[in-house]
């Protein structure tokens, strides 16, 4: 029988997953991210975890067909080119990781919402082009196109998040430009709408500004609450403008809505597909929306993707 790893390279913790050649999952582990010295020693915990496993389960090194990785930053041309969080940069991983295992095997890399989108795009068994948005501590997104993620010329294919959907008042992004889709759709963002709200003093609330967060307002929004409805339209209103212009790009089947904040259901899902129909192109009006379903497991399933598009 034969394997393959899915590892989705996180902040704070790395996911391992071990797949059949077929894609199914058969394990899935999680090991701390030792974040020291730039992330030095990542590369050689991810293999002593992945080879101790091949032994715990009696796997021969020959049985394993690759290993696919998903990285927080942008990939180009299977290269690290940056990713700030565990400080790595410029990294030829497939090489340092291949020099660790010790064996020659398939090693692919890709961003982690890019593999996300690929993961979901999978196991929802869809066949048409998607579109992948997260919506969390940032805003991310991936995009698949004809059975392949989109990496892009320069690692950037899919950074949704930084899509300018605010030009009156504009605040700086993360990436230093203003007005980014992420200003105004990640935690942050939505909390700094729903304060400002209050602050105007205009809707009626049963909010407290001292515990805002995109749960308590979006459940509020769900009950009936005046003020976290219009937090949930403003937001939703932003997410459908930036929908509306990728769809004149790319015409996706399907737009998925992932990420933690996407734990508000179909009140979210709803409001961004009334706001997208009301910006959307007649020739793109009948794209779907629809939930993520794996959650935090999205970027292990599409990194074992990754590998299993190489076999192909
Ligand atoms: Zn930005």
């Amino acid at each position: 029988m034969n394997y393959l790893f899915g590892i989705d390279v996180g902040g704070t913790n790395i996911k391992i997953g071990l797949f059949t050649e077929k894609g199914e999952l058969l394990e899935k582990n999680s090991i701390k991210t030792k974040k020291l010295d730039d992330g030095a020693y990542i590369i050689g915990d991810i293999a002593s975890f992945c080879l101790s496993l091949l032994e715990k389960k009696g796997i021969n090194k020959k049985e394993v067909l690759g290993f696919g990785f998903g990285i927080p930053g942008p990939v180009s041309n299977n290269r690290v080119i940056q990713a700030p969080n565990i400080g790595w940069k410029n990294l030829d991983l497939a090489k340092e990781f291949q020099n660790a295992i010790g064996f020659k095997t398939i090693i692919k890399l890709a961003n982690d919402a890019t593999i996300a989108a690929l993961g979901e795009y999978k196991e929802m068994g869809l066949k048409e082009n998607i579109v992948f948005i997260t919506l969390g501590t940032g805003v991310g997104g991936g995009i698949v196109l004809d059975s392949k993620a989109i990496e892009g010329a320069h690692g950037a294919g899919g950074e949704i998040g930084h899509i300018k959907v605010e030009y009156n008042h504009p605040i700086q992004c993360s990436c230093g430009l203003y007005g980014c889709l992420e200003t105004v759709a990640s935690i942050s963002g939505i909390t700094r709408i729903a304060q400002e709200l209050i602050d105007e003093g205009k809707f009626e609330t049963t909010l407290n500004k001292n515990h805002l967060n995109p749960k308590t307002i979006f459940d509020a929004a769900r009950s009936g609450d005046q003020l976290g409805n219009e937090v949930l339209n403003h937001v939703s209103d932003y997410i459908g403008r930036a929908c509306a212009s990728i769809a004149v790009t790319v015409d996706p089947a399907v737009f998925i809505i992932g990420g933690g904040i996407s734990n508000a259901g179909d009140t979210l899902l709803n409001a961004i597909e009334k706001a997208y129909q009301k910006y959307s192109h007649y020739g793109t009006i009948k794209a779907t929306f629809r939930l993520a379903e794996l959650g935090n497991d999205a970027g292990m399933y599409g990194s074992a993707e990754l590998v299993r598009g190489q076999l192909e």
